[in-house]
């Protein structure tokens, strides 16, 4: 009898929307569907998602991918779920219902927590033991605010609610048996978890007032989770993979070994380095973070994120009218030799790593009477490469380690000039795979590994395709003397904003 084909599919339940793609064993797509949900901003800062909208949204387009991929639910081998990082939920144990709308991470309604944090001088121990910065981005001050909010923290501590990420969140209400998990890279981001022990930190929970009783277990990113409800797609599944969005690319991008380095070009870039069982402390303002972890063993990562990356793009089209679509930026940006020594720092909203000042602003240098726009958009799309340049080298010293080659992703990744001067200006061969949709592809990897699919790493080694490579080709001067230039122009750009 001939050996029937097995689908994996990967749930990806992203910012704003939520997605379902099919995919065959051997890592090619065959469907997949998007739907979108309502933001909601109910005071400046604030950024809020409708916990029902991320549920039917994230049940529909799982319907509706495997429907449009013509596939029997019976082929499916297993879930895997990857998700929009640190937005947090907090819902009743016995009901369900979630208190209010989940926080998400763009959220800042927390900020002046955080600053309290820092002020009392708690700074370098959450720094310690969990790899982040302390920011009102991650879960663990969005859910001191709930709980402070609404008087709950008796209840919490009776264990009548629960706390959770999107992950968990999807788990609890769409397999059987609600198992209350999540899993340890989506743990990593709340601020709450300790990266060497690997469980929720009792220090760091006294120091917010968490009750334990309302933390998930932590799970591996690939193992069995649960069986996915048989009400929604007429059979039980296994779910065997989960992981945050950056987590599930850094995985569906092949970077498997130490020193494997990933960006993703969307409207920011997320770049993180594999940094194997070494757990480093950034000198240079990255994150430290968890990879994965697999059979209980955890893999760490450095993450650094540029704030404007594709967004600068988008600023180009949108407020200063200089493309009417963004794919026109590449045209235009070879239209000309260089930017005559324009130099654009997109610090509209500050600088990250390795700069972190959020009082730096969006800054334009070295016109001079010949500029034009086409020299201006160049400059913009060589700030996204330099930009990432910086994160590149920040974890060149932290890690001491030289990667061998940049695999690349996201929207903006389709600019050939862009990636052509990422490959120059970083030295290194920029690699574009084949599947772009690498967080998707990630975790149904994960999935795959964790029910068995594949028998272990060697036989996922081929899935991941390269469809393209840049090789660098600018001499060295030039590169150092741009480099000079952009730092120049970066310092120009610092401790603008009047504090207020
Ligand atoms: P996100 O997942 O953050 O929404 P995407 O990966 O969909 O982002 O990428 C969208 C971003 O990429 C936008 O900011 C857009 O300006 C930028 N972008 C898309 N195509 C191009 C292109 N050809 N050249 C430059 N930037 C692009």
């Amino acid at each position: 009898m001939e050996k029937k084909e097995r689908y994996l599919v990967a749930l990806d339940q992203g910012t704003t929307s939520s997605r379902a793609i099919v995919f065959s064993a051997d890592g090619k797509i065959i469907a997949s569907h998007a739907e979108e949900f309502p933001q909601h901003y109910p005071h400046p800062g604030w950024v809020e998602h409708d916990p029902e909208d991320i549920l039917e949204s994230q049940i529909d387009a799982l319907k509706k991918a495997v429907h449009l991929s013509g596939i029997d639910a019976g082929d499916i081998a297993a879930i895997g779920i990857t998700n929009q990082r640190e937005t947090t939920f907090l819902w009743d144990r016995q009901t369900g219902k979630c208190v209010g709308n989940a926080i998400v991470w763009q959220c800042r309604r927390t900020a002046e927590i955080v600053e309290q944090l820092i002020k009392d001088g708690h700074g370098d121990i959450i720094r310690e033991k969990t790899g982040l910065i302390p920011d009102a981005y991650f879960s663990g001050t969005k859910l001191k605010w709930l709980l402070d909010t609404y008087d709950l923290r008796e209840k919490a501590a009776k264990g009548d609610l629960c706390f959770g990420t999107v992950d968990s969140y999807l788990c609890w209400n769409l397999l059987t048996d609600r198992p209350h998990v999540t899993d340890a890279t989506n743990a990593g981001r709340t601020m709450l978890f300790n990266l060497k022990t690997q469980d929720w930190d009792e220090e760091l929970l006294a120091l917010l007032g968490i009750p334990r009783a309302c933390l998930p277990k932590v799970v591996d990113s690939s193992g069995l989770i649960g069986m996915l409800d048989p009400a929604i797609l007429g059979r039980p599944i296994p779910v065997t993979g989960m992981a945050g969005d950056q987590h599930a690319s850094l995985f569906g991008q092949a970077c498997w070994q130490v020193g494997d380095v990933k960006n993703t070009y969307g409207t920011g870039c997320f770049m993180l380095m594999n940094t194997g069982d070494q757990l480093i402390r950034s000198e240079n303002g990255l994150l430290t973070t968890m990879a994965w972890r697999i059979g209980g063993r955890p893999t760490y990562a450095l993450e650094g994120s540029v704030f404007m990356g594709g967004a600068t793009i988008q600023w180009l089209r949108d407020e200063m009218k200089m493309i009417s679509k963004a794919s026109e930026s590449e045209s235009l940006a070879e239209s000309v030799k260089s930017t005559d020594g324009v130099y654009l720092v997109p610090a509209m909203t500050g600088l990250g790593a390795p700069w972190w000042d959020m009082y730096s602003r969006g800054t334009l240098v070295g016109m001079t009477r010949g500029t034009g726009r086409a020299h201006i958009v160049r400059a913009a799309l060589e700030a996204i490469a330099y930009q990432s340049e910086d994160l590149m080298r920040a974890m060149i010293r932290d890690s001491g380690r030289q990667p061998a080659r940049l695999q690349v992703d996201g929207g903006a990744s389709a600019n050939a000039f862009l990636m052509q001067f990422q490959a120059d200006i970083s030295h290194i061969p920029v690699v574009r795979p084949r599947v772009m949709e690498t967080t998707a592809l990630g975790a149904a990897l994960l999935a795959g590994l964790g029910c068995g699919l594949y028998g272990g790493m060697e036989e996922i080694a081929h899935l991941w395709e390269k469809d393209l490579e840049f090789t660098p080709q600018m001499d060295e001067e030039t590169r150092a003397n741009s480099m000079r230039g952009w730092h120049r122009a970066v310092e120009r750009s610092l401790n603008w904003a009047e504090r207020g």
